[in-house]
């Protein structure tokens, strides 16, 4: 019989930083962002079950077969997003609120939608533990959250077949989103800047994957 020793993993501290080196060779440059991936414990929105894989670069499965996104992906499209501290900015699907974190970390006035309660409650426990202010709501993202906005910035972290109008409408002017639009296979990444009242312009940023957006401006369920 042999018995294997317990393999030695770095503290989280240290993986986070090869974490933040990583990201930044693949062309992240925004420091404030590289900052804020430095500083969220990313360990705290993964199951326990996969814990050690917190600073894989690498989407991980977590409640209701849904995914906390790729660190790669939350760094790009916080990146994207030009967030000044103060601006208001809506996510769709808080997931494991990973990047909710990221954009409180950021400065940002966050409100996140999530159409799974379970998942909206863990997260709204998980930032409150970490001492990050984000509004938690529960329900149908792709309607928005009128009441919340004009958004500075818009991120939507579930594949959609088209820009969802309420969004777009929710954006102020100059105000940008975020998302993956295609088909459920596979999207790509766009950003939407609204350019005046009625006008909007979209800019093609690559390829994407993720899951799908559900709800009346999205997939059916
Ligand atoms: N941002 C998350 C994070 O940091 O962990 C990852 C989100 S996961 C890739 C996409 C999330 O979008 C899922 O939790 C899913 O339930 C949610 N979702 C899908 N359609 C939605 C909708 N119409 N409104 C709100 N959330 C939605």
């Amino acid at each position: 019989m042999s018995i294997r020793p317990a393999r030695q993993y770095a503290p989280f501290e240290l993986q986070r930083q090869e974490l933040v080196s990583l990201l930044s060779s693949r062309g992240i440059h925004d420091s404030r962002v590289l900052q804020a991936i430095g500083a969220v414990p990313r360990e705290s929105f993964v199951p326990p079950a996969l814990v050690t894989r917190s600073y894989e670069d690498s989407a991980l499965p977590i409640d209701n077969r849904q995914t906390i996104s790729q660190p790669y992906t939350v760094a790009l499209m916080s990146q994207l997003l030009c967030i000044e501290p103060g601006h208001k900015i809506l996510e769709i699907g808080t997931g494991s609120g990973y990047q909710a974190a990221i954009l409180a970390q950021l400065g940002a006035v966050v409100v996140t939608i999530e159409r799974h309660p379970l998942l909206s409650q863990k997260a709204r426990t998980i930032l409150e533990q970490l001492g990050y202010s984000a509004t938690c709501r529960v329900g149908d993202g792709t309607i928005g959250y009128r009441e919340g906005g004009p958004y500075h910035g818009i991120i939507v972290t579930a594949g959609a077949p088209d820009v969802p109008e309420p969004l777009a409408k929710q954006l102020q002017i100059g105000g940008r989103m975020i998302l993956p639009i295609g088909t459920l296979e596979e999207q790509r990444l766009y950003s939407v800047v609204r350019t005046g009242e009625e006008a909007w312009k979209a800019t093609d940023v690559g390829p994407a994957k993720f899951v799908p957006l559900i709800g009346r401006s999205g997939w059916d369920e």
